[in-house]
């Protein structure tokens, strides 16, 4: 495998990994991110980049000028922790207890400040602008709308963004056009009959049964509504009803999470659910109410932009590291943008060397990357740049 660090990251390497560990060990929760916005906001002054701050609450948003006139581009990185307990031992694990940056989003930052500063130093040779987007509140809350919301896309035309990924090894990089992350909604189910004694059935409504007949139900919308050659997950995660074995239940509460990788497919799953709730209601005589919330929208990689981001992988990976990526049905904000302007976002490969594939998923709480990563996500940035800006 052939993978060229950028010369100019490659002298950065003990900075980047400094600064890493640094955001790693005082991780801080969507929308609290106070420190790490701070530590960005300074060092982009420092490289001579026009800085606002409290963009979406807490975000930073850099714009660097070049020289001569050209397209907007913006990258972007997330800044939040999650609230997990660390339980690695490392010497730059989280000093702040339940809260821990679980996911990489603290190697975004510093990718995207090496990046930034690369970059600024080379401000003469760039035709354009570039933006740097650092949001806070990925992990559930949806930051990037609120950034949005503020004008952080204001004459932007394109948008790139990375993800280290630990289901792909160290030196390689996950790359596709079209859906790439899915669409997320939570429901809740209220199930309403009329309860009474377990032995005289006859004129009650039950919802245990009712709320059977749903659970079922609910599942032909992945068997027998979704193209086949299509990904859609419609899980009911709780099912509470009842109190007493002789008792018919009169109400039962169920609540669960619905995925797809289409519009179409989450307009549709909406959709069938209010179809199905009706008719087993109607059926069974039973009241029921869905509550349906729609989460991120589907995160789809427009086809020219993620053309420009493989071609600047191939660069720093090279033919055999450019993959197609490890695909979940994980959500991600960065939906937001790329819904707006044409967006590419990347999976870079950040397995550390000796671990079992699966075995250091994101989320757990020993979670840690192969910080060589950072330099492979930095380089690529910074080529994405010179291919469309220099
Ligand atoms: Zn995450
Ligand atoms: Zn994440």
């Amino acid at each position: 495998m052939t993978i060229k660090i950028r010369p100019e990251i490659e002298q950065l390497e003990d900075e980047i990994i400094a600064t890493r560990r640094d955001i790693h060990s005082h991780p801080e929760l969507g929308f609290q991110e106070i420190r790490t916005a701070a530590l960005i906001a300074e060092r982009l002054v420092e490289y001579g980049i026009e800085v606002q701050t409290e963009v979406g609450k807490t975000g930073v948003v850099g714009t660097l000028r070049g020289a001569a006139s050209g397209p907007m581009i913006a990258l972007r990185a997330d800044m939040d922790a999650l609230p997990v307990q660390e339980t690695s031992s490392v010497d730059y694990k989280s000093r702040v207890d339940g809260v821990m940056h679980a996911c990489g989003h603290d190697g975004h930052v510093a990718t995207l400040l090496a990046a930034a500063k690369v970059l600024a130093a080379q401000r003469k040779q760039i035709k354009g602008s570039v933006r740097f987007l650092f949001q806070p509140a990925e992990e559930g809350a949806g930051g990037a709308r609120y950034m949005i919301e503020d004008g952080c896309l204001d004459g932007v035309t394109e948008i790139h963004g990375l993800h280290y990924w630990n289901y792909q090894s160290y030196g390689v990089i996950g790359i596709q056009a079209g859906p790439v992350l899915a669409a997320a909604g939570r429901f809740k189910i209220h199930v309403k009959g009329i309860g009474g004694h377990g032995a005289t059935p006859q004129g009650t409504v039950d919802a245990v049964m009712v709320g059977s007949q749903l659970v079922t139900a609910l599942q032909t919308i992945v068997s027998r509504n979704t193209d086949p050659l299509e990904s859609t997950v419609v899980s009911v995660g709780t099912f509470n009803a009842g109190s007493n074995f002789n008792v018919i239940a009169p109400e039962a509460q169920l609540l669960g999470t619905a995925r797809s990788y289409t519009e179409e497919n989450r307009q549709m799953i909406k959709r069938r659910m209010a179809e199905i709730v009706n008719g087993i209601g109607q059926t069974y005589g039973a009241n029921i109410v869905l509550d349906y919330e729609d989460g991120y929208p589907p995160t789809i990689n427009d086809e020219d932009a993620t053309l420009k981001a493989r071609q600047a992988a191939l660069e720093i990976v090279g033919d055999e590291g450019v993959i197609k990526p490890f695909l979940t049905m994980g959500g991600e904000d960065f939906s937001y943008y790329s819904r707006r302007i044409p967006g590419s976002f990347v999976f870079v490969g950040s397995l550390p060397a000796d671990a079992e594939p699966q075995s250091i998923p994101h989320h757990c709480s020993h979670f840690d990357i192969d910080e060589r990563a950072l330099l492979i996500g930095a380089s690529f940035y910074i080529q994405l740049i010179e291919n469309e800006l220099m």
